[in-house]
């Protein structure tokens, strides 16, 4: 089956004063219709970068992206629009994405009215209060006449979901949608998202640091988990959550405390206690070896492993998926 979305090998290569940061490399993933692909890892890994590559808000410096099978590069004018329309971004911040002078109604009735959904204010407003329906604000009718500094946090995230429905969009890239919301509002906008998933039939890339919120919202779908920006472990999010195969998801999930995801320390990994180093001067070899339990000197800080297909999914690591070709060259070698 062709997938709704795939990135295909793609890397992002920043150029600043301190250097080159190679904050996305060689990054390879699939979205089907309807489905959820999780993104997770620590800040800096690489999965907001790759999100703004798949909603075409950045372009890769190599690698690209494929719609229903089809290079975003070579689609015409008039597919381009449509890939605008099918694929919409949530961001982070509920303060920041909506225009604080513009109502409720404004923000849900500019991409009605700009691409002709809506034929008069009579229908945007129906439609607009519709859409707040669907993310639960109800009654529509008293949020539509009112300004985002009038909403809580949770109901702008709410707002903001909406404005990205309005397009019947097939996909929605969240980044970091919950994470600036209290735990219990943050429950709340996770159930709506849920029940959108089901009703809708809509796919999501969502993005997360926090394993649990993957675990509540993925599973049935996809995880792909990210280290200084590269997938190391991507397959079933039940599979990888249960029983992680990956060194660096291991310590991830070990650190996923049963009762307050809030409060979470470094040490809490298992992980050697090192500084995460930095996307400019990155380890040689595995780029987690300064801080995996299981490094093994050689292969480990000599050479970068990759993604090696284990049947149930897919893990870059040298001790938990020996990679065949590097295993016959030894084994030339030894001979
Ligand atoms: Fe750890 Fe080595 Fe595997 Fe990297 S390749 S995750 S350093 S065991």
């Amino acid at each position: 089956d062709t997938p709704l979305m795939a990135l295909r090998g793609v890397s992002q290569v920043f150029h600043t004063k301190g250097g080159d940061v190679p904050a996305v490399r060689d990054v390879s993933l699939e979205v089907g219709a309807g489905e959820v692909l999780c993104l997770v890892g620590e800040s800096g890994c690489g999965k907001t970068t790759t999100a703004r590559i798949a909603a075409g808000l950045a372009r890769p410096s190599d690698g690209f992206v494929e719609y229903n099978g089809q290079d975003t590069r070579a689609m015409s004018a008039d597919r381009q629009k449509d890939f605008r329309k099918a694929v919409q971004f949530v961001h982070q911040d509920p303060y920041a994405s909506l225009n604080p002078i513009r109502s409720i109604f404004g923000a849900l009735s500019a991409p009605l009215r700009r691409h002709g959904l809506a034929k008069s204010k009579k229908d945007a407003w129906e439609q607009a209060g519709r859409l707040l329906e669907q993310v639960d604000l109800t009654p529509a009718e008293n949020f539509l006449p009112k300004f985002p500094h009038q909403l809580s946090g949770g109901q702008r995230q709410r707002v903001a979901v909406a404005r990205s429905l309005a397009l019947n969009p097939k996909l929605i890239i969240a980044d970091e949608a919950t994470s600036m919301l209290d735990v219990s509002i943050r429950v709340g906008v996770l159930r709506t998202l849920t029940k959108l998933r089901t009703e809708l039939d809509v796919g999501f890339i969502f993005i997360t640091h926090d394993l649990a919120i993957a675990r509540y919202f993925g599973t049935g779908g996809k995880i792909a988990v990210m280290y200084l920006g590269r997938v190391v472990e991507y397959g079933d999010t039940a599979e990888v959550i249960e029983n992680p195969q990956h060194p660096y998801t291991k310590a991830l999930l070990a650190a996923v405390p049963e009762i307050d995801p809030e409060h979470r320390e470094s040490h809490e990994h298992g992980l050697r206690s090192v500084d995460i180093p930095s996307l400019t001067a990155l380890p040689s070899g595995c780029t987690f070896h300064p801080r995996c339990p299981l490094y093994r000197q050689g292969d480990c800080d000599t050479i970068e492993p990759r993604l090696i297909d284990m049947d149930d999914r897919e893990v870059a690591c040298h001790v938990v998926a020996p990679d065949p070709d590097l295993t016959v060259e030894t084994e030339e070698a030894k001979s």
